[in-house]
């Protein structure tokens, strides 16, 4: 008998309850451990583009690389079945008699069909929470009554103290691969083919070179650099920045791919504050990881709701019972940075070109998409997930619906002035000019 480990979306080795618990069943029963990750199975959306587009393959390549080069530090290895998604993995598990199937649980409708496919094929699955900043255990509510507004969960959480847990260390060793799985991480063409797309020099986050490359080493290096400087202090005032590396924290592509868990970025956030202080800086990146922990919520409590065209919308919300309306040409020239307005055809073309845009720019361009275009919101929520190198899905759908007015915000939908805004945040046109066709 084996146990499975299998690598969703955490690509780490330390704080990885998950893999902690596995190592643990595995010693206890003296069976040998095979840590797996699968491959992606093509998908296209209903706008007629892949689930996932390059800059994502190639950051996700990175990841799993970075990820497999540690387990093999350890006398482990990252096997990848041949065949796509859990198709694969339902044939590992017979080819090496799983006793069981440990990973990360998400909370996410095609996460949680995943589960369901492999129980369903009688193979047994222990799933544990751990991609949060806030265990479910430390909130003050069920999940099922997460305050749907967001300021309402960030007051009782604030009062109740709740606390994000202690992170686990690295382990120092790893639970022996079972015999006769020779050749290990078969990577295929798809993951071990050279890094495209190339760098752009203007990138935000240049992810194509150190130190900005995925994996466990660099996102932990990238943690530890910037609570070692003074950025901290200043982002409250810097987040809206829309140039460089330094205008916010750039932990998105890593919490993505669970190189840098939310928990050891609290962590270092403390340590941050012990040494040189608090102030609205550092307590705004905490409350910013709110926010991610609230769309994870919402999602784990609506599910399947917040990917309809009318969301949570109840009547006698215009959107809800009317057929979804959509400008497929108007999507077009959106997605291509054709639209015509300069600031948002900027962020488009910085969203193709690195796989990256600022939280300012996203807010610009999804409401630009919904409010002007008279789009599909959830057209603009797959073009992100097909470009995104940080691209999750809970943040992804929730800020989204959030803009469309299907999602949990009491305003009922956010249309920024793309004018107003290019003045406010582009007052010199850098942004523009920098991004222009020409
Ligand atoms: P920082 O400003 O440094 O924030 C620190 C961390 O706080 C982020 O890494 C993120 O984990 C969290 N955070 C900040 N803002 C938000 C927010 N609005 N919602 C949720 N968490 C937040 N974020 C993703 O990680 N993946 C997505 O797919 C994604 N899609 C988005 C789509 C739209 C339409 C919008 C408006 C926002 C989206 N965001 C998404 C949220 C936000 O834009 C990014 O998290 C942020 O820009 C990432 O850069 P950073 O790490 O430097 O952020």
């Amino acid at each position: 008998m084996t146990i499975l480990y299998w690598f969703r979306q955490d690509h780490r080795l330390s704080d990885n309850p998950a893999l902690a618990q596995a190592c643990t069943m595995a010693e206890h029963r003296s069976e040998p451990l095979l840590p797996v990750t699968l491959l992606p199975t093509e998908q296209t959306t209903d706008w007629g583009f892949t689930r996932l587009g390059e800059h994502r393959k190639a950051y996700e390549a990175q990841s799993l690389i970075a990820l497999a080069g540690s387990l093999r530090s350890l006398g482990s290895d990252l096997h990848q079945p041949k065949t796509p998604g859990c198709e694969g993995l339902i044939e590992l598990a017979r080819q090496v008699n799983a006793s069981c199937i440990v990973c990360e649980s998400i909370h996410a409708p095609y996460e949680i069909d995943e589960i369901k496919t492999l129980t369903d094929a009688g193979i047994k699955v222990e799933t544990i929470e751990q991609s949060a900043l806030l265990p479910h255990d430390s909130l003050p509510f069920e999940t099922s009554k997460t305050p749907t507004v967001f300021s309402d969960f960030r007051r009782q959480v604030e009062k109740a103290k709740s606390l994000p847990r202690t992170p686990l260390a690295r382990p120092a060793t790893l639970p022996p691969l079972p015999d006769g799985i020779t050749g290990a991480v078969p990577y295929t063409a798809e993951i071990a083919r050279p890094i495209r797309p190339t760098l752009d020099a203007r990138s935000a986050l240049p992810y194509q070179q150190e130190p900005w490359q995925g994996g466990e080493a660099s996102g932990q290096a990238h943690l530890a650099r910037y609570f070692a400087s003074t950025l901290p202090g200043q982002y409250k005032a810097s987040r809206n920045g829309l140039i460089g590396t330094d205008y916010s924290t750039k932990f998105s592509p890593w919490l993505a791919t669970g190189a840098v868990s939310a928990a050891q970025i609290w962590q270092a956030l403390q340590n941050h504050e012990a040494t040189y202080g608090g102030n609205d800086g550092t307590y705004w990146i905490w409350f910013e990881l709110l926010w991610r922990d609230h769309f994870r919520l919402m999602m784990q409590r609506f599910g399947r709701r917040l990917f309809r065209y009318a969301g949570l919308a109840k009547p006698p919300h215009q959107m809800v019972n009317t057929p979804p309306k959509h400008n497929q040409q108007g999507f077009d020239r959106w997605r291509h940075g054709l639209t015509g307005h300069a600031f948002i055809d900027a962020g488009m073309r910085e969203l193709a070109a690195t796989g990256y845009l600022s939280n300012r720019m996203r807010q610009n361009v999804a409401s630009y998409l919904i409010h002007d275009l008279g789009c599909d919101w959830r057209a603009g929520a797959a073009w992100f997930e097909h470009c995104l190198v940080d691209f999750d899905v809970h943040s992804n759908q929730g800020n989204w619906a959030y803009i469309a007015g299907v999602g949990t915000d009491p305003r009922g939908g956010r249309r920024f002035n793309p004018d107003k805004q290019a003045h406010d945040y582009d007052r010199d046109a850098s942004y523009r000019n920098l991004w222009s066709a020409d």
